[in-house]
């Protein structure tokens, strides 16, 4: 095993990550931009090194200056946690060179993945069901053509796309060309490549994700599902495990594909399968994330299987000690993502935290803490677990309310009106939740 790891990343999951190492006997070196000198993340870990200044190209995305960290503090491991670096195959590579671990997948698997429209002719060909779609589209003419024979709605994305930018939903052809044009912009802009396919629109859909846990000596299991449905502007919001439209039979065919899909690539480490489920529970394949997912938590409470120790082992080369039938999802979990709404006045002032029988608060926030503008607004996820979806609702919107970070606007509120929703309640809700009952787009 590892003894000192450097933790890639910034905000809840550093935290998250530290915590584990702590409780494996790894030591922690944590890395921070200028901004972020009085970040939870550094004072918790046993080592930090400032690693350049407040914008995420200068520090958190500066794979030199990380990797130097590494060599000083003689880290043998990094996690990038999500976000970041850690979908870049570049930096795995780079780490490689340098001999420290990249705690995740092979550099060449990342590369694969992180092409959406390579990671979808893999799968077709592996036979993982894929939606209607193009290659890269050469000009807004080509994707015209396309969408004549695909039909509308289609979906524009950006192949190097993730966290919901780069993808433009198009409903006739008199808006195809800005629509392309804008979501090219975008992508150039986040991910330095414009290249954009097309999808067919499929509505109305649900997003359920499957989890692997893929060890190096070839074991492949699946670790329940997540359903992450509730998205505003393509982005989750809250998710919940297990998926109230999955049945056990429809599991097991989920379950089969998403092993298809790992085992097509050779995957290895923690990796996501991210399905669309239509209403006749048809299914297909939309990404993989070859990373840690924000929403990680909701299967931990439900299967008791600790994601990032896993993680973690498996990159130490330690074979997985569980099988599939070992894997029991027990209650119901739900996470909210509290996001901060913006606003001058970003000190936190007063910070009370929800606790109690099954609630778990994953956050980088403490009281007095000024939360920088450089990074995510996510500032923290609110998990709970109970014996009964009915019950992690209800438990679910007292902790909400019982949450005080004075100080920050969040979207408390509108987590709260969610949980109380008569379709969200029932389970039969899909992507466009949002849009439904808040508008927008
Ligand atoms: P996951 O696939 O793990 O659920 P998301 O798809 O929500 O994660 O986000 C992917 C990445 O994009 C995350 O690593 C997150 O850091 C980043 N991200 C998501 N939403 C935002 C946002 N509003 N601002 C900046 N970064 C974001
Ligand atoms: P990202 O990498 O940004 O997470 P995804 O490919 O996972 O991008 O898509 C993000 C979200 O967009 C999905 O969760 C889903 O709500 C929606 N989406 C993506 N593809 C389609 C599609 N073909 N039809 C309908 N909705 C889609
Ligand atoms: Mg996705």
């Amino acid at each position: 095993m590892f003894s000192k790891i450097l933790i890639a990343n910034r905000g809840e999951i550093a935290v998250r990550i530290i915590r584990a190492c702590h409780e494996m006997g790894i030591k922690s070196v944590a890395v921070y931009s200028e901004a972020d000198c009085d970040a939870l993340h550094v004072s918790l870990a046993d080592e930090s090194v400032c690693i350049g200044k407040a914008a995420s190209k200068d520090s958190y995305l500066n794979q030199n200056a990380i990797i130097s960290a590494a060599l000083a503090t003689g880290a043998q491991a990094i996690h990038p946690g999500y976000g970041f670096l850690s979908e870049n195959a570049e930096f795995a590579a780079l780490c490689e060179k340098y001999s420290i671990v990249f705690i995740g997948p092979s550099a060449e698997v990342i590369s694969k993945m992180g092409d959406k429209d390579t990671a979808r002719s893999i799968m077709a060909a592996a036979g993982v069901p894929v939606t209607k779609g193009t290659g890269i589209l050469k000009d807004a003419d080509e994707a015209k053509k396309a969408a004549k024979d695909i039909g509308y709605p289609v979906l524009i994305k950006a192949t190097a796309g993730g966290g919901g930018r780069g993808i433009r939903l198009v409903e006739k052809e008199e808006d195809l060309e800005a629509a392309f044009s804008s979501a090219s912009t975008e992508a150039e802009g986040a991910f330095a490549n414009g290249d954009l396919y097309m999808e067919k629109y499929l509505y109305p859909v649900k997003h359920v994700e499957v989890q692997l846990v893929c060890d190096n000596a070839g074991n492949v299991v699946c670790v329940g599902e997540r359903e992450c449905s509730i998205q505003n502007r393509n982005q989750k919001l809250l998710e919940e495990s297990p998926s109230t439209a999955v049945t056990p039979k429809l599991r097991e065919k989920m379950y089969a594909a998403a092993i298809k899909a790992a085992k097509a690539v050779n995957y290895t480490s923690l990796g996501t399968v991210e399905f669309l489920l239509d209403t006749n529970s048809d299914f297909y394949f939309m990404e993989m994330n070859t990373r840690l997912q924000v929403e990680h938590p909701v299967t931990e409470m439900v299967t008791g299987v600790d994601l990032v120790k896993w993680q973690i082992r498996i990159a130490a080369g330690v074979a997985l000690d569980f099988t599939a039938d070992d894997v029991k999802v027990n209650g119901h979990a739900i996470e909210c993502r509290i996001n901060a709404m913006g606003g001058a006045d970003n000190c936190v002032r007063l910070l009370h935290s929800p606790g109690g029988f099954g609630v778990r608060f994953d956050t980088a926030l403490y009281q007095d803490y000024k939360v920088p503008p450089f990074y995510d607004s996510m500032i923290a996820k609110l998990i709970v677990h109970a014996k009964t979806r009915e019950e992690a609702i209800r438990k679910m919107e007292a902790a909400l309310c019982e949450i005080v970070i004075l100080g920050v606007e969040t979207n408390r509120d509108m987590q709260v009106s969610i949980l109380e929703d008569k379709d969200f309640i029932k389970g039969e809700y899909y992507t466009d939740f949002c849009k439904k009952k808040f508008g927008g787009k």
